[in-house]
């Protein structure tokens, strides 16, 4: 017999549904007014308990974020082995209150215990798939709380947890990258020789809470450190690192992200000794906690160390000189030091450096004087410069790198190594034109390294061939990060120092993304003026999206004149350039502007005898 097709004609019929739809569970059988009403009634209270189940297991892991650590770490070098307890607080980002905690470390380390005011709390340990850490996952506890914390409201907890961190390439193998490249890239580990651990993004070596970061997810990873770095912004890590020792080797301990007051050795029986170092972080900046341990050695010169592996010395040395010639640029554009630069050696040559801060991980030996230079040059001015808005610390830092090699070579050089850097950006303003990304990828909310990086220098390059050396120097003098409530203050502190507009560039290119100019020079008209000379009008078209004040190089017989012209995204402008003899050739743009469009760049001139 075929059956009527059905319509729920009551409400509680229509809710059955809505929950088993949200269990997941296809089909309007249960939901049969057919059935009789009791047997509704108990499927009705399955549905909802299906879907109380489905609640609980939907997880909000960034719910909480922690806003203090205070740990205990041993590490033992010979043994690979991670051992830490103490106390974190967690403080409830979400808006409703939450039972249940989510805590991750590294899938190489293992929950021992975690305790609220004294007594165990249940927890569920689980493996969870992500690529935040270099093993490709995590272990991950899920913490039943003794009652609901609300929003704003913080809980703390015992923790203890253990295991060994060797090197391990895993996350970035499965998705097809060399091995050789893929562990020259996660270096990160615990052994005799070298113990390198960069924090959240490589290993995690203290507790996180994070989502999903899958590599081959696009920008993923990448937006979930953001993320997670954001809601970490203003905590406060305390670490004790106790490094075990034998009474051959002085390991030296150096950190990024923190800062220790106290670093000591304590003997712990006749053989073996300890090194202990008491760490802070570094409140305002943004760098991960990362730790370095190894038998290193130190040259010390004017503003920066050089830490070097046993046997490296001479390659330290050089690298030390070449750094030393970048100082006195590096101070007259960025200041008094606030503490020295730190240079620290990787042991595999073809280690992929990292920056934390004011130390710089990087291979010493093969360097040239050219990349030690540049490298130093961003350094030293994080050491000098402190901000938490990467466009503006990391912005300035390359910028400080363009600036080096136009002192040492000249500003060709510094143009090309930007050109080098607008190959890394030009790809990703291609599609720069929708509305709704020009506000999440401008410079002042970017999480992509590209933009707040490569395309920050250039930036602060233009507003230098904009306003002058002296007036940027005074705005960069005047920056105060902890005054540094809102994006707009560092704009304002720009402005402040010229009486020109600024507003409609720190839109297009700061506020905003809104791509890139393209200029195109429309007419270039040259005349014979009384006194033998000549003037050239030249027009000037910017199909691009955003405006920008771009060179215009009118080239003569003998020589060229260079004025700087102002053209709006959208819009033409005209400048009259006087030459003494015959104009040639027009150029728009040296390459100081990133364009999209190089290619139509170059006008022949016209000239109209007279
Ligand atoms: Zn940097």
């Amino acid at each position: 017999m075929k059956r009527a097709p059905i319509t729920l004609s009551s409400r509680a019929e229509q809710n059955c549904l809505r929950s088993r739809q949200f269990c997941g569970v296809e089909g309007p059988a249960v939901c049969s007014p057919l059935l009789n009403p009791g047997l509704v009634r108990f499927l009705t209270f399955l549905c909802v308990l299906c879907a109380l189940c489905g609640e609980s297991f939907s997880l909000d892991r960034e719910a909480f974020s922690i806003q203090n650590y205070d740990l205990t770490v041993q590490i033992d070098p010979a043994q690979h082995r991670l051992g830490a307890r103490g106390k974190i607080t967690l403080r409830n980002d979400a808006s409703t209150p939450q039972k249940i905690a989510v805590l991750q470390i590294s899938s190489s380390l293992d929950w021992r215990a975690i305790r609220i005011a004294d007594k165990p709390v249940q927890f569920l340990a689980q493996p969870y798939t992500s690529d935040i850490d270099h093993t490709g996952a995590l272990s991950e506890a899920i913490v039943t709380l003794p009652q609901p914390v609300d929003p704003h409201g913080t809980i703390d907890l015992d923790i203890a947890y253990e295991g060994i961190i060797v090197l391990d390439a895993t996350r970035l193998t499965r998705i097809g990258t060399p091995e050789d490249a893929a562990r020259s890239s996660d270096w990160d580990q615990i052994d005799e020789k070298f113990t390198g651990l960069r924090g959240a993004g490589h290993v995690a070596w203290y507790p996180i809470a994070t989502e999903v970061a899958n590599l081959s997810e696009g920008n993923e990873l990448f937006e979930v450190l953001a993320r997670w770095k954001a809601r970490e912004a203003g905590s406060i890590m305390k670490v004790t690192f106790a490094v075990t020792a034998d009474d051959e080797s002085i390991p030296q301990i150096l950190l990024g992200g923190l800062i220790c007051r106290d670093i000591s050795f304590q003997a712990t029986s006749q053989l073996n000794q300890r090194l202990l170092a008491d760490c802070k972080s570094e409140p305002l900046r943004s760098d991960v906690p990362s730790v370095l341990i190894a038998d290193y050695q130190m040259v010390e010169q004017r503003g920066f160390e050089v830490h070097y592996l046993p046997g490296h010395k001479a390659a330290a040395a050089s690298f030390g000189d070449a750094a030393e010639a970048a100082f006195p640029l590096i101070s007259e554009w960025f200041g008094a030091q606030r503490e020295p630069a730190k240079f620290a050696e990787l042991p595999d040559l073809d280690a992929t450096p990292f920056e934390s801060g004011i130390l710089l991980l990087t291979p010493l030996k093969g360097k040239d004087a050219g990349s030690a230079g540049l490298s130093a040059a961003h350094q030293l001015t994080h050491a000098s410069f402190l901000s938490f808005r990467p466009w503006i610390e990391e912005g300035l830092a390359h910028f400080a790198q363009a600036l080096y090699l136009e002192h040492e070579k000249n500003r060709q050089a510094a143009l090309d190594y930007m050109g080098l850097h607008r190959s890394a950006f030009l790809a990703l303003e291609a599609f720069a034109t929708k509305s709704e990304d020009a506000a999440r990828d401008s410079l002042v909310n970017t999480v992509t390294e590209e933009l707040y990086r490569s395309k920050a220098m250039c930036v602060w390059w233009m507003l230098r061939d904009m306003l002058g050396d002296s007036a940027l120097k005074k705005a960069i003098a005047a920056y105060k990060p902890e005054q540094d409530k809102d994006p707009s203050y560092m704009p304002r502190l720009i402005s402040a120092q010229t009486p020109r507009d600024l507003e409609w560039f720190f839109d297009d290119w700061v506020y905003r993304d809104r791509g890139l100019p393209d200029f195109k020079v429309e007419s270039a008209f040259a005349r014979k003026t009384l006194d033998n000379a000549f003037v050239v009008a030249v027009t000037v078209d910017n199909l691009g999206t955003a405006g920008a004040e771009v060179p215009v190089i009118v080239k003569f017989a003998g020589g060229e004149i260079t004025k700087r012209l102002e053209v709006r995204a959208k819009s033409k402008a005209t400048i009259r350039v006087e030459t003494p003899s015959v104009p040639t050739e027009v150029v728009v743009n040296d390459g100081s502007v990133p364009e999209s469009d190089l290619t139509n760049n170059v006008f022949k001139v016209a000239t109209a005898d007279k």
